[in-house]
Parts: structure tokens; sequence; C-alpha cells
């Protein structure tokens, strides 16, 4: 197969496989298209959640301002470094800063502040990506300079009318402003990452074929997706009758997976959670069809419950060291190791810096 090339029609027919043989078939040619460009390792990332407090409003997500229900909090610099000397002490890689959407000065300097207590107290051992929504120019800059080298900021869908049927018709949750902050954040010198949701309500197969050619025309350089997964406290749960089953989703999620993997084989692609919630082993699989990043949650689990964008979110209760080698043993046994104490940074990042 000529990897990196594929019209909308050949994404189409490969989102649509549905027998068991067929699907097999494309998520083993995925591993196999990983394991010859970037090798067949998996890199650790400790997500700590450090505030549920949002100023945004999307339709899908369960800590979205509106939302009276949540009680709202924020990890003092002392926890974000608890979980942050967890993940060094457990040779994770990296770790991932997230949060709700904030901009205030107290905010920014609030991130700065930490960024440069977390590479001053692991030796700048630890690679920090961020995921804290949009911000200026000047706001992305300040923390790159501080130690942060990766952001997360997904789109959800690359389709603008579907995009406004997830988020409010307003200043606050515009389209264009969402495209120009990846845009900005690459300026800004980030290796970028965005994604969307699959298997949503109103959208198509053609939507997602559309997602994954949208990736490769942003030529970025991550990609975290997974399946949708309703909340019962949020608007877009009106529209629950119109979903797949479960395991439509999750196949759904892992087609999506393996398509950009050949369509993108040097990026860095993020096994979610949220394929957790549809099967136990929903991130192992997602591994073995082409993705090549866990984000285990780090986070205190007293917060975890504050943290749900979604229903049923898993392992609320979980120990974080037994999840560890849960998810240790489950690689292993899939022959697949881990990157103990390496970034892993995404190879298109540094070929495309070559190349400008
Ligand atoms: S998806 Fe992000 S920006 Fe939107 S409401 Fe939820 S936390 Fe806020």
């Amino acid at each position: 197969m000529n990897t990196g090339i594929m019209n909308r029609t050949q994404i189409t027919e490969k989102l649509s496989l549905s027998d068991p043989a067929s699907l097999t078939a494309l998520y083993t040619e995925a591993q196999a298209i990983k394991t010859a460009t970037i090798g067949n390792r998996v890199y650790l990332r400790g997500l700590i959640e450090f505030s549920n407090i949002c100023s945004k409003n999307c339709y899908y997500c369960g800590i979205r301002r509106d939302n009276q229900s949540v009680n709202r909090y924020e990890l003092s610099d002392e926890e974000v470094l608890a979980a942050v000397d967890f993940a060094w002490k457990n040779r994770y890689g990296s770790v991932v800063l997230q949060s709700g959407e904030r901009q205030s000065a107290h905010f920014t300097r609030r991130i700065t502040r930490l960024l440069h207590n977390i590479k001053r107290f692991t030796n700048n051992e630890i690679g920090i990506t961020l995921s804290c929504g949009e911000q200026t120019s000047a706001t992305y800059r300040e923390w790159f300079k501080a130690g942060a080298h990766r952001y997360l900021l997904r789109i959800e869908t690359s389709d603008r009318e579907l995009y406004y049927k997830l988020h409010p018709d307003d200043k606050k949750h515009s389209f264009d402003a969402r495209l120009a902050a990846i845009r900005q954040l690459r300026a800004e010198g980030y290796q970028v990452g965005t994604g969307v949701m699959i298997g949503l309500p109103f959208q198509t197969i053609e939507h997602l074929a559309d997602d994954l050619l949208f990736f490769q025309m942003m030529n970025v350089d991550m990609v975290g997706m997974g399946p949708y997964l309703e909340h019962s406290q949020t608007p877009l749960y009106q529209y629950d009758h119109l979903l797949l089953p479960p395991n439509k989703r999750l196949t759904l999620a892992l087609s999506m997976v393996a398509t950009l993997r050949l369509l993108m084989p040097d990026i860095n692609i993020a096994a979610t959670t949220a394929l957790q919630v549809l099967h136990p082993e929903g991130r192992e699989m997602a591994v073995m069809a082409g993705a090549n990043i866990i984000m285990p949650n780090i986070t205190l689990p007293e917060f975890r419950p504050e943290y749900r964008i979604y229903d049923l979110k898993p392992g609320i209760n979980d120990d974080v060291a037994l999840s560890k080698l849960k998810l240790e043993q489950n690689l292993r046994t899939a022959g697949i190791a881990i990157g103990y104490s390496e970034w892993g940074d995404s190879k298109r990042f540094f070929s495309r810096k070559r190349t400008h």
C-alpha cells in the first residue's frame, strides 16, 4: 500500500470495514507501518487534570461552565508536583498538564511558575505537554519559554457545520479562532496535537474521512482522538438516541487510528482514555492498531470524579501504581515495549523542521 496517499473514497472504505478479517488486516498493516517508521515502543505521558474550572460551554462536555452540579477544584502547586514526582520516579517520560480553559494574567503566570518548578524539580528530565485551551500567542510563547514543548488543542470536528452543533455559535467558541490557534501554536515552536471525537450525533463517515484529511493538511505532529461518550448533564445528551452502539463506536475509533497511521506514519497517535470506557483494554487495542502514546491518569483519585467530561470515566478510584502495573502487564503480553524515561517526541516534527 502507498502510505500517506489516500483519497476521501479510499478512506471512507477503510472506515466502513466491519468484517473481522478485514479489520484485523487493517490493524495489522497499520501496526507494521508504525513499527517500520517509528518503532514499536509506546511512550507514557502522565495526565494531571489540575483544574476543572472552565469558562467555556461546549455542548458535549460534563465540566462546561453552566453545569452547576460540578464541584470546581484547582490543585495546588505542591499537589501537581507530587503527581509529577510519581511520573518521574516511575520513569514516565512526560506529563500532560490539562485543565479547563481560562484566560487571565493570573492563570498564565500560575502555569509559567508551575512549568519552571517542574523543570527544576526533575532536572529538566520530564517532557511537558500542555492542554489548557485557546490562549494568546504571547501566552503560548511564555509557556514555551518556561519549558512546555508540546500542546494539545483538539478541534473535535473539522466540519464547520458540525462544530456549531457541538459548540455555541459565539465569539468564545469560534471555529476560525480554533483553527488560528492551532497555527499559532505551530508558529511558536510547539509540537502540535489536535484531535476529534468519533461517533458523534449527526456525524457521518465522510466527516470522519475529512477529519483524517484535515490532520494531514494541517501537517500536525500528534493526534488524540477517541469515541464520543455522552454525559447526561450536557445539551448534546438529548441526541443520545442517534448514537451508534458502543461496540460500533469502538470499532470505528480503532479504524480511525489505523487509517491515520497509514496516512501519517511518523506522527504520534494517542490511545485515548475514552477507548478504555468502551473496552477495559481499549487503549491496548488502539496500540495494536497503530497508536504509540498512552496517557495514564495520575491525578490524585479524590479529584478525578470532578473531571468528568463524560459519564462512566474509567479508573476514577484506581490506585495509580496498580493501574500502571496492569497496563505494563497488558502491553508486555501484547509484545509492546515501553519507552521508559523517554520523551517520545513526534518524528514528524523534526523532519518537518528540517525541510523548513
Ligand atoms: S471541552 Fe474543554 S473548553 Fe469545552 S467546556 Fe469542556 S473543558 Fe471547557
